[in-house]
């Protein structure tokens, strides 16, 4: 098999299945039915074992889906440059037309931070990205995640209580001097600041081979004995550190929060180079290997391309993987005709088959999976959130504590120096 194309450089089925109609219109017409779980879903309530863990009253716009898009277009307009819209690749559509930019967590991250005149930051995202633009902007902007709901199932997969037992059993096993942690962007503000505290470093999809090259060079280079502690999303660390760096399987370990030492024996801590945390996408965790076979199988000559948030056997047996950003830029690049089996979310595969209507574009799995989470965030909740700044209020800001926006940012200047970026 020939080796995946990694981003610029060199790595190693999709079901034909058609792409659901939006459900875009049922959720306008729908009226919220309060009850306390829906209502914890809603954004009120608090869940103090996810990384959201806060309060909203749970308003909902009573809207008819006749005015809503003009009251969206309306709010928006009156807030002119007030207000900043950062728009995820993976939100919905009526989400992306009012976004006055699209990219992924750490590119939206830099333009609110490059954006120093609009009071307000609606991040159309989940909460760990609105916690990262709050970090990079400055004291005067409001950072504002129109549904406080909006959390990420992999980054509530670490919380910093777990990472510090953790660090305290590496500690005890005689190997946290040698040990670098890294944490990637989808993780808590907290968990930065702990890699911050650390003396370690956040990356990106786009840049983890580099970030983990300069970790790893801060305890005796890649051939070194030195280790890394991976947050908290075992596949990019895996993927990266075998496929990029050379790392072999047997020297990743996978450390269990929920078990005593992370279900791993002082032995086998000491003999990892990587330390992988038990954390995972709920989206691209789905893909398999069999979808990538079944693709092939169905057409001959796919491309398929994958995230590196898939797991390894996945990624393994893709043609190319990369970055969101990387997926897009290839989509634009491809020959009219060309096949592609996309492995992302799917929000972002439907917007690029209907901006490429020359070029075949197929979804890496038989079962469709949006980011149930992302898609809390609908024309009704950012609507809401507008029409309450233009009312005085400031509704669902986010922020991050002194100490803690100080050591992350820390983690975050660190990124920023790598090469790259
Ligand atoms: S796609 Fe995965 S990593 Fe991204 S926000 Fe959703 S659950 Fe989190």
């Amino acid at each position: 098999m020939l080796a995946p194309v990694w981003e610029n450089r060199s790595v190693s089925d999709l079901l034909n299945a058609p792409f659901l109609a939006s459900d875009t219109a049922s959720d306008l017409f729908s009226e919220p039915k309060p009850s306390p779980a829906s209502l914890l879903l809603m954004g009120k309530g608090i869940d103090l074992a996810s990384e959201r863990g806060v309060e909203c009253d749970g308003a909902l716009p009573r809207t008819s889906p006749r005015d809503i898009v003009e009251r969206a277009r309306a709010a928006r307009a009156a807030l002119g440059e007030r207000a900043f819209i950062l728009g995820h690749h993976y939100q919905r559509d009526e989400v992306i037309a009012l976004a006055d930019v699209t990219g992924d967590s750490f590119k939206l991250a830099r333009e609110a931070a490059a954006r120093p005149e609009a009071e307000f930051i609606l991040f159309c995202g989940v909460h760990f990205m609105a916690e990262s633009a709050d970090i990079l902007t400055s004291d005067f902007q409001k950072v504002i995640l129109p549904d406080l709901a909006a959390g990420c199932s992999m980054a509530d997969m670490a919380n910093i209580e777990q990472v510090e037992a953790a660090w305290d059993d590496l500690i005890a096993a005689g190997i946290a001097e040698d040990t670098i942690p890294v944490t990637y962007m989808n993780s808590t503000a907290a968990i930065k600041a702990f890699t911050g505290r650390h003396g370690g470093t956040v990356c990106t999809s786009s840049n983890a081979e580099v970030a983990l090259r300069w970790a790893f060079d801060q305890v005796g280079g890649v051939e070194g004995r030195g280790k890394v502690l991976f947050l908290p999303d075992q596949h990019l660390g895996r993927n990266t550190a075998a496929l990029r760096l050379g790392i072999s399987l047997d020297e990743c370990v996978v450390y269990n929060p929920y078990r005593p030492n992370g279900g791993l024996t002082p032995e086998e801590l000491k003999n990892a180079r990587m330390i992988l945390w038990r954390g995972h996408c709920s989206v691209h965790g789905r893909f398999s290997l069999r979808n990538v076979e079944e693709i092939r199988a169905k057409i001959p000559g796919v491309t398929v391309i994958s995230h590196p948030e898939c797991k390894h056997e996945v990624i393994a047996a893709s043609d190319m993987v990369g970055s969101t950003e990387y997926i897009i830029k290839a989509l634009e690049a491809a020959e009219p005709g060309s096949d592609w089996a996309i492995g992302t979310e799917l929000n972002l595969v439907r917007r690029l088959a209907q901006e490429h209507p020359d070029k075949n574009v197929h979804y890496l799995d038989s079962t469709v999976c949006f980011c149930s989470t992302m898609n809390r965030i609908d024309l009704p909740h950012l609507t809401w959130a507008m029409e309450q700044i233009l009312a005085g209020e400031v509704p669902n800001q986010i922020t991050v504590d002194e100490d803690d926006a100080r050591w992350a940012r820390s983690a975050l200047d660190q990124m920023l120096a790598l090469p790259g970026l």
